[in-house]
Parts: structure tokens; C-alpha cells; sequence
């Protein structure tokens, strides 16, 4: 029996070096400065500019995709996506209740429901087993729409989150939203990067969302983006984040209510510079992951733990990497947490369980025995792209 604490902090310090390591920072090492001073310089630092349109088409190359269209967050974008996917008030959603919060909450600005799902042990995405059966146990099709028989409302939409980056099974889901008609929303927020069978995330179902947030793969400050292949639900999405103005040189006419959801010129400058490094930092992630795997998955920690590696057929972004404790050795957690903070590497446990929050802990949702130990069991280490010691 090792003193399993003292062990993880050894294995930071070796693959870490002894400085303090947050969780994840951004890092800014390109055009950053040059393209903010030109948005200052020429004034356009707001709703107009030449910055937002080249990120989005930067982007849309680099993801893949037909349409990107640059958003003021992941939550802004994950609430047009759904609203396009045709959510409506009163109807529900499935989600995993192992997200960040955001993902419910898009849901709940439309007037929509969340309704939890449970997830499996290895992507820690939605479990598509758990989900068929779930859906057997609760839901009828109704005139081709699938009904939750106990609350008689629509499920309109499955919304899967690739958590940590790791793509969850996102196929599979596919077919079953096609079997139920159910309309598919990636939240890709935590996914830049990262792709399935050779497909980027957020793009399996109708529409994507992506996230910049200071602590994602890449930043803009704040903001997030809606990827998608279809270019009429594009120009929807350009439309209702814009306010649904009309286009015209000087007059003003909005056809429906719209909303203030567009990037301004000076986020999508950063984010135009980020992206141009974002290989390396991608690279830096996968050197990291490595260097963790190979202590962590590997005698004698692998009898306690293990690192979490990219499924078969993915590629993972290694956003946030992820312990994740072996039953037995559950109980530690917290000392692992304390210990290691104390020596100033950020780690984290994951997310309280959505379905124990205050505002969702009467929403509807399946058995979650996968989730309930998860939320126990998972710690994320420190992760930043940086290349010092690799
Ligand atoms: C970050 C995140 C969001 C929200 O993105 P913001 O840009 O912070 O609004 C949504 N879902 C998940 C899974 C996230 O990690």
C-alpha cells in the first residue's frame, strides 16, 4: 500500500518541475497584441470589423465545417442552436447531468426542461445504452414525435457533451436521435479540436457550440461560436445574434426579436491569433497527456488509478486531462485535492451532478448510477499547452 497522495504529488513534481501550475492558462504567444493595437488603431473594436469575419472563416477551415458563426459565449451559442434546432417552450431536453452548468441552463432560456441522462465510465459522455433504454421506459412516439408519457411533453432534442474534450459516442447517438426524432445539438464547448472517426465534434447532429472562454483550448476572452453545414440554418443564427436587422446602409429594420449576441472585432482579433497557434497547443496537450500516461497508467498508480486516454477512433483535444480513482480509493480523494493544491498544482474534482442544483433537482431524469460515481471519482490535473519541460 503506497501513501497514494504523497505519490501523485511526487508524479507532478517529476513531470511538472516544482514551480506553482494552475489548472489550465491561457497562453498568448502570437499576433495577439498586433491584431488588438489595429482594432484600436482603426477604431472598429465592437459590432463592426473585419476580425469577426475572418476568425469565423479561420475557424470554419480549421474545424471543417461550411458556416461558423462567432457568438459572446458558449451559453449564447448553445441557445440559438437549440432555438434553430426548433426547442420549443415547454418542450424537454436530454442532457448528461456530468456538464457544466451552462448546458442546462440554454436549455431552461428557451422555457425548455433539461431532463438528465446517465453516462458511461469512459468517455463520460451520455451512455447511448442507458439512454435507448430510457427512452423505451419514458417516451412514446406520437404522431412522429417522441412524448415523455409521464409529463406528456415533447423531447425535442438531445444535447451531448464532449467532456474534458473526449468525444463521447457521438455515432451512436446520432442513430438514435434519428430512430426517436430527436434533433442533435452538440455542446462542443470543451471540444476544439477534437474529432470522431476523422469528423470534427459539432458537426454529427444540425448545429454545434463551441466555447472561448478564458479557460478553454483557445480564447477569446469571452465568446463562443455556432459550427454547422448548412448554410440556411447559418445565416439564421448570423440573423438572431445580430439582432435581426435587416441589412441596409443606413436604416434601421429588425423583422423578428433578436438578440445582442454577436462577438465584438476585439475578441475575434484574439481569437484570430490564437488560432494560428492552435496546433501547437494541441500538441503540447497530447506531449502532456503522454507524459502523464506514462507514470499514471503504469504499475504501481495504475492499481488506484487511471489517466483517462482518447477512445478507439477519436482524437481527443486533452483539453482538461482526468484521474479517475479506482473505487476503492474514492475515500482519498479529497486528501489527493488538498495535498496537491497545497503545493500549488490546480487540481480540480468535477462538477456537482446538474440534477443536485437547486433550480434542476426536481427536473425529470433516468437512474444515474455512472454519473453518481463519477462525480466521486474524477479529479482534473494540471493541463496547461505550455512546452517548458516537455
Ligand atoms: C464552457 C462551457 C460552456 C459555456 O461556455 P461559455 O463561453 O462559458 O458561455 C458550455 N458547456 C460546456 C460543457 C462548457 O465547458
Amino acid at each position: 500500500m503506497i501513501d497514494l497522495p504523497s505519490e501523485i504529488l511526487h508524479s507532478f513534481t517529476t513531470i511538472l518541475g516544482d514551480k506553482p501550475l494552475p489548472l489550465h492558462q491561457p497562453i498568448f504567444s502570437g499576433n495577439e497584441i498586433k491584431y488588438l493595437t489595429d482594432c484600436i488603431e482603426t477604431t472598429f473594436v465592437s459590432s463592426v470589423g473585419k476580425y469577426v469575419t475572418e476568425f469565423e472563416l479561420s475557424l470554419a477551415n480549421f474545424i471543417g465545417c461550411k458556416r461558423v458563426v462567432a457568438t459572446s459565449s458558449g451559453t449564447s451559442a448553445l441557445e440559438i442552436s437549440l432555438k434553430l434546432a426548433g426547442v420549443c417552450p415547454n418542450d424537454e431536453v436530454l442532457l448528461s447531468p456530468l456538464t457544466f452548468v451552462a448546458t442546462a441552463n440554454a436549455v431552461s432560456y428557451i422555457g425548455a426542461t433539461p431532463h438528465f441522462v446517465d453516462c458511461e465510465d469512459t468517455t463520460f459522455g451520455i451512455d447511448p445504452h442507458a439512454l435507448l433504454e430510457w427512452l423505451n421506459h419514458m417516451s412514446v412516439l406520437e404522431n412522429g414525435q417522441c412524448v415523455n408519457k409521464f409529463t406528456n411533453r415533447r423531447i425535442k432534442a438531445l444535447v451531448p457533451t464532449h467532456v474534458f474534450g473526449l468525444p463521447c459516442q457521438i455515432v451512436e447517438l446520432a442513430k438514435i436521435c434519428l430512430d426517436y426524432n430527436l434533433v442533435l445539438v452538440e455542446d462542443s464547448a470543451e471540444s476544439l479540436g477534437s474529432s470522431y472517426s476523422g469528423l470534427h465534434t459539432g458537426l454529427f447532429g444540425l448545429l454545434g457550440a463551441i466555447s472561448f472562454n478564458g479557460n478553454k483550448i483557445i480564447t477569446t476572452g469571452g465568446g463562443g461560436a455556432i459550427i454547422t453545414n448548412d448554410n440556411a440554418l447559418a445565416d439564421r443564427a448570423k440573423h438572431l445574434t445580430t439582432t435581426a436587422k435587416v441589412p441596409h446602409s443606413w436604416n434601421y429594420w429588425h423583422d423578428e426579436i433578436g438578440y445582442n449576441y454577436r462577438m465584438p472585432n476585439l475578441n475575434a482579433a484574439v481569437g484570430l491569433a490564437q488560432l494560428e497557434s492552435i496546433d501547437q497547443i494541441l500538441l503540447n496537450k497530447r506531449k502532456l497527456q503522454s507524459s502523464y500516461s506514462s507514470v499514471f497508467n503504469n504499475l504501481p498508480l495504475n492499481e488506484y488509478l487511471g489517466l483517462v486516454s482518447e477512445p478507439k477512433n477519436s482524437v481527443s483535444n486533452y483539453w482538461l486531462n482526468t484521474l479517475i480513482l479506482k473505487n476503492k480509493y474514492i475515500p482519498i480523494r479529497d486528501e489527493i485535492l488538498k495535498i496537491t493544491n497545497q503545493h500549488g498544482y490546480g487540481t480540480r474534482p468535477v462538477w456537482s451532478l446538474l440534477n443536485r442544483l437547486p433550480m434542476y433537482k426536481s427536473n425529470p431524469h433516468s437512474p444515474l448510477p455512472t454519473a453518481e460515481i463519477l462525480e466521486m471519482s474524477l479529479i482534473n490535473i494540471p493541463s496547461n499547452p505550455i512546452n517548458t519541460i516537455l
